[in-house]
């Protein structure tokens, strides 16, 4: 598999180029150019609407793109080249290539039958053919690192929600992804529950995985990012450092909607 043949320090790279998405008449994404480096943590901020969901769903190929390439790795998602065209994938490529591609939903979106390590080994199973015995040691293991060891055969309803956002992060971690996404991990959760998750996340930030986390906690996002990507009207507006972005934004819509959630 390829995962095993990327060698690390190449691992986790993201690389959008030239990339549009058009809902009927609606241009979503408006040509966005952005190279996410292995082991870089980027948070992603925009008004509602700006396209950021949207951008994270083509990455590991949940939308199909109108115009332009998103490579992981070695791979383009969703084509191959043969000659100097792109050809589309057939979907059991497609499913293999987007279990590199771990995502973190804003609804948690477990499987509400399955106990929380059924949910975290059934892709590595099912998806990846692997090894039960093997799979369920690395998610008790995960359970543990998201401290949730004594949850494993809890259900999502006996959860709190914070407790099922863990879960959703061990369970996208257990595929071994080469990046994992993040779409507003702490939007749903009540505020004394935030907190748990954002620790995790920067638990993983810190191992170096590579983190692309659309998120509205403006001090996670100064304290955790390697860079801050602004995105208004699906273009990416304004990018750089946390001290930049938060310090001296550039752009007038950067300043307005830094003025307005800070
Ligand atoms: P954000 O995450 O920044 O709030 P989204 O990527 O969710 O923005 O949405 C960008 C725009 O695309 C919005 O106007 C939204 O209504 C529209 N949109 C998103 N998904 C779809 C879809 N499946 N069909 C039609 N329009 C969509
Ligand atoms: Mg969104």
């Amino acid at each position: 598999m390829s995962t095993a043949a990327t060698p690390y320090a190449t691992r986790g790279l993201v690389d959008i180029r030239n990339v549009h998405k058009s809902f009927g008449p609606h241009e979503v994404l408006k040509s966005i150019n952005l190279t996410i480096n292995p082991g870089e943590v980027v948070a992603i901020l925009g008004p509602s609407g700006s396209g950021k969901s949207t951008l994270l769903r083509t990455i590991n190929h949940l939308e199909k793109l109108d115009g332009g390439t998103i490579r992981v790795d070695d791979e383009l998602m969703g084509y191959k080249v043969r000659g100097h065209r792109l050809h589309e994938l057939r979907e059991h490529e497609v499913l293999r290539q987007r279990t590199h591609v771990g995502m973190v939903f804003q609804n948690f979106n477990l499987f509400p039958h399955l106990s929380a390590l059924d949910n975290i080994i059934e892709a590595p199973i099912h998806a990846q053919g692997r090894n039960r015995a093997e799979v369920t040691e690395k998610a008790l293991e995960l359970l543990r690192r998201v401290g949730l060891a004594e949850k494993a055969d809890a259900y999502p309803r006996q959860l709190s929600g914070g407790q099922q956002q863990r879960v959703a992060i061990a369970r996208a971690l257990a595929l071994n992804p080469k990046v994992v996404l993040f779409d507003e991990p702490t939007s749903a959760l009540d505020p004394e529950l935030v907190g748990e998750v954002l620790d995790v996340i920067r638990g993983l930030a810190k191992d170096g995985t590579t983190l692309v986390i659309v998120t509205h906690e403006m001090g996670f996002a100064r304290d955790v990012a390697d860079r801050v990507v602004f995105m208004d009207d699906g273009h990416v507006i304004e990018q750089g450092t946390p001290a930049e972005i938060f310090g001296s934004p550039q752009h007038r819509r950067t300043k307005e909607f830094l003025s307005k959630v800070i």
